[in-house]
């Protein structure tokens, strides 16, 4: 959506890496490790650019104002309070110039009320990001996000539809609705479900897919709703966090393993066919062999086909930062490889239990190994052989084998609907 706006403004978007007049990162703040990401994005940009005008906002822009002032060539910094209003900010294209300290627009509080954002998110893919939510009041003990982006608030429902109206004219043919907690929208009385029926009606929506979405706000209702429609995809990325109670306390989030496995069983009753991803933090201070052996335990024995395996990190400021017992980065190391192989075989085994049977694919530009490529509603990764384009189409493939941690399968007919690519767009 920045880039959108800037383009408005008379900038041409180029590939990062490329030579550049401007750069403006959208920096992270969940790891410590996403900080070092953002310094490099910079030192990396002023040695094939020096003159480039440096501009930072996001989430470490928030929460490390005064770090990121020291870092030298960066002109200016933008809070998330104010991170639309960015291209406000900066001289007229051709303009720029370095500065000898960066400006700051930064205000330690974030606004709480509802939102409307300029400009449509046109992405180089064939999904589209449709932001509707931001912020979250859930202060889980390790996390800095409520700090970087606020409490939570949700985008006004006519600006969501109207981005929706946008993107489906230009060809998209998956929305993922994105958000910090969005799980938690409301507008005007408005819930998810709401918002979910409404964007159904939107001419032209063919997917709606839910991004990360927190485990005790998956209701019944929205279970239930997903299992009629036949528009929202049937995979849910529910982070799981720890499969240790005790863990769970102790990293505040909000629920036992049983309510999880609750809330799993609930949505596999309804929808069989439903795929699940999710996330898991290793090393919490406090884990013990056991915790981590419960953590492990449940990942195998759910019905997850792929996690995110995250190792903790202290952020400052956080409940968590104050606790003792931190792990040797070497155990924490190795239960993080041992995750992230489990992952990989339950992958996997997803992929298998799709042998012979027949599933819509929205197929992505490009190809892998000469296979177009493409996921179902279900999230399961599908490459078929196929000499046309059939980027920006859903098709219906059988799935015959495994390849290179892929299914593949075979058109059920051959390629006919009409190719609709979206508009190219550079992300920042
Ligand atoms: S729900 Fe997610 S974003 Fe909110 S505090 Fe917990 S981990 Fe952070």
């Amino acid at each position: 959506m920045l880039g959108d706006l800037l383009r408005q403004k008379g900038y041409r978007l180029v590939e990062f890496g490329d030579e550049t007049d401007l750069l403006v990162l959208n920096t992270c703040s969940v790891t410590e490790s996403a900080e070092k990401d953002c310094r490099y994005a910079v030192r990396k940009t002023l040695r094939h650019s020096p003159q480039a005008f440096v501009a930072l906002t996001g989430c470490y822009a928030q929460t490390g104002a005064a770090l990121l002032q020291s870092i030298p060539g960066v002109d200016l910094i933008v809070g998330t309070e104010y991170k639309m209003k960015l291209p406000d900010y900066l001289p007229a294209p051709g303009r720029l110039k370095k500065r000898p300290a960066p400006e700051l627009q930064h205000s330690r509080t974030i606004g709480r009320d509802d939102f409307v954002l300029p400009g449509t998110a046109y992405s180089d893919s064939t999904r589209a990001l449709l932001k509707i939510q931001d912020g979250c009041d859930f202060m889980c003990s390790f996390c800095q996000i409520p700090f970087a982006r606020g409490r939570e608030r949700s985008r006004v429902l006519s600006d969501v539809l109207r981005e929706a109206r946008d993107l489906t004219a230009a060809g998209y043919r998956e929305l993922v609705l994105t958000g910090v907690n969005i799980g938690r929208y409301r507008h005007e009385g408005a819930t998810l479900v709401d918002l979910l029926g409404q964007l159904e009606a939107v001419p032209g929506v063919t997917r709606i897919r839910i991004s990360s979405i927190e485990p005790t706000t998956v209701t019944d209702d929205l279970l239930e709703h997903m299992a009629r429609s036949s528009t929202i995809c049937r995979y849910l990325h529910v982070p799981l966090q720890s499969g240790d109670d005790q863990i769970l306390e102790a990293m505040n989030r909000r629920y036992s393993l049983r309510d999880f496995e609750t809330m799993m069983e609930r949505a596999l009753e309804l929808m069989p066919d439903a795929g699940f991803g999710t996330d898991l933090l290793v090393g919490f201070p406090g884990e013990d062999d056991e915790a981590f052996e419960r953590t492990r335990e449940a990942a195998a024995r759910l019905p997850f086909s792929y996690f995110h395996v995250f190792s903790y990190s202290e952020r400052p400021g956080t409940a968590a930062a104050k606790l003792d017992a931190a792990l040797s980065p070497s155990t924490v190391q190795r239960r993080r490889q041992l995750l992230t192989e489990l992952s990989r075989s339950k992958n996997l085994a997803f992929s298998q239990l799709h042998i012979g049977r027949r599933l819509p694919v929205l197929f992505e530009k490009g190809t892998r190994r000469g296979l177009r490529t493409g996921t179902a509603g279900n999230f399961l990764r599908v490459a078929v052989a196929n000499e046309r384009e059939l980027a920006g189409t859903i098709q219906d493939v059988t799935i015959t084998g495994i390849m290179d941690g892929l299914a593949v399968g075979a058109l059920l007919s051959p390629a006919s609907q009409k190719i609709r690519t979206p508009l190219a767009m550079v992300a920042l």
